[in-house]
């Protein structure tokens, strides 16, 4: 049975390797090969507009189709700053225009890969700045995969602090874990399998007060929670406008409407970004040479898009989020895991047969997680801006329907 990334035991699952296959001797014409992509393409699961199982799956926005034309042969790479001063100008303002959104417009950093990536920058400033022989990071069990990734590639001893019944730890424990060896902390905003933010403004009163460096993951929450601010949510302090954050991170790819891979990285100190021996290379990225589409896509997008069209985009996916709550949260037996916050939700129930819903769905090309955590079983739900009010309709009937077949349990 899935379970919760972070309640999965130690194991070692082998997934079947595809058949041998030979290097094709001569070519074959374009069409074929087009035709045969499709086909192989079709083979996925679920159709995009009827996937709610990750937020990859929508589509950026159409602006950066028409950027990526545009910038065939660019790249990025820091020490190309002469020949490629348009691309590399263009990531510096994307990233500058980041760091005004998140609070900090003098904060410095680079477009990464990705989430992963960018936490690996994080744990890499942590660890140099302190310069210890047995660095400790903290974190909470809840935390993407990339700083346990982090820790094992750069010898640093993940801390985890395990999270209550409401999947947010305590400050308290956090404090307790801090020993001389502590290098930073790590906070998200929000953990990505629920959604739920942890408590960011603790965190860092409490990385003010021991003098430790306190990195925000920020995939999800940088592209949705300021503007959801802005419509008049209630949101938590989670950016830099807390003293205590050092770094933070956010996803283009997620909720920014950006093509995939495209994560920034922010750190609000540059003498703490300049802990990266960059002497020979000029590279802060663990990548190095990345294609200027998505530079010019990312710098695009915000320009094309800014606060109000974002706001917009916000507005909209949350609406989308709220009729399938209502939707399901309708169905005789059904509830949610959680109070939402953001695009991630997660529904648990103990008189509905989960699987069975999930397997029934599935089978019509509905995409959704299917999981268990501490004992409850779980479908979640991550929902890109791209997905419409009819999909939600869509998939609340088809659970509707799932639900009044499966076994109660
Ligand atoms: C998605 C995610 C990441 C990173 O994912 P990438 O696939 O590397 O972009 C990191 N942290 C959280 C909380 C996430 O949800």
């Amino acid at each position: 049975m899935p379970t919760a990334e972070f309640d999965l035991p130690a194991g070692h699952p082998v997934l079947p390797a595809a058949a041998p296959t030979a290097f094709p001797v001569s070519g074959e014409p374009e069409d074929e090969v087009l035709a045969r992509v499709r086909a192989r393409l079709g083979d996925n699961r679920y159709a995009a507009d009827r996937n709610f199982a990750i937020t990859y799956s929508g589509t950026p926005h159409p602006i950066t189709g028409r950027v990526e034309a545009l910038s065939q042969g660019t790249y990025f790479v820091e020490w190309a700053d002469e020949s490629e001063a348009g691309t590399l100008g263009l990531e510096r303002e994307a990233v500058r225009m980041m760091g005004s959104l998140l609070g900090a417009p003098e904060a410095v950093g680079v477009i990464t890969t990705g989430g992963t990536e960018s936490n690996l920058t994080a744990l890499r400033l942590m660890r140099n700045r302190a310069g210890r022989a047995a660095p400790e990071v903290i974190a909470p069990v809840t935390m993407h995969f990339s700083f346990r990734l982090g820790a094992e590639l750069m010898g640093i001893k993940l801390v985890e602090i395990d999270v209550g019944e409401d999947f947010r730890p305590r400050i308290e424990d956090v404090r307790r874990a801090i020993t001389p060896n502590t290098v930073g902390l790590v906070a998200s905003a929000p953990a990505g399998s629920f959604g739920l933010l942890d408590p960011i403004e603790a965190f860092a009163d409490l990385a003010v007060r021991s003098g430790l460096p306190l990195h925000v993951d920020a995939a999800f929450g940088g592209f949705i929670l300021p503007f959801m601010r802005d419509l008049g949510y209630e949101v938590p302090p989670f950016d830099f406008g807390l003293p205590g954050v050092t770094t933070m991170m956010t996803d283009g790819h997620k909720l920014g409407l950006l093509p995939i891979a495209t994560g920034f990285f922010l750190s609000r100190e540059p003498d703490l970004f300049e802990t990266i021996p960059t002497e020979r290379t000029l590279i802060h990225t663990t990548s190095s040479t990345k294609p200027g589409s998505r530079a010019a896509s990312a710098w695009a997008t915000l320009r094309h898009l800014g606060r109000a069209g974002y706001q917009a985009s916000t507005a909209h996916v949350l609406a989308v989020r709220d009729r399938i709550v209502e939707g399901v949260t309708a169905i005789p037996g059904m509830a949610l895991i959680a109070p939402p916050l953001i695009t991630v939700v997660a529904f648990t129930s103990g008189s509905v047969d989960l699987r069975d819903v999930h397997e029934r769905m599935a089978a019509e090309g509905w995409g959704q997680g299917y999981g268990e955590v501490r004992g409850r079983p779980f479908i979640r739900l991550s929902i890109h801006p791209s997905r419409t009010l009819e999909a939600a309709d869509g998939f609340v009937a088809a659970f509707e329907r799932a639900a009044a077949r499966a076994p109660r349990r």
